[in-house]
């Protein structure tokens, strides 16, 4: 990941971070430019999923048989072992 300083554009380094909570990190960051070595905070967000996480795919499969009536769990399983 490349950070900018915002003053002169050049890359900065992040010196370290700060979780704000799971999904806002702050970076702390330094520019590495001589003449700016501007020092500064930039943010870290998480913004949306493009692609489903495949262990929460699974949570979801798992916790959709758990409701499910035995003979439909049952008949479900034989399903995907058919198609397997
Ligand atoms: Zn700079």
């Amino acid at each position: 990941m490349r950070v900018k300083c915002e003053t002169c554009g050049h890359k900065a380094l992040i010196n370290s971070r700060n979780e704000i909570d799971p999904k806002v990190v702050d970076l702390y960051c330094t520019c590495t430019n001589p003449d700016c070595r501007h020092y500064f905070v930039a943010k870290l967000t998480y913004s949306h999923t493009i692609s489903a996480s495949q262990l929460q795919a699974r949570e979801a499969a798992l916790d959709y048989l758990r409701s499910l009536a035995p003979s439909e769990r049952q008949h479900l399983i034989k399903q995907v072992q058919i198609v397997i």
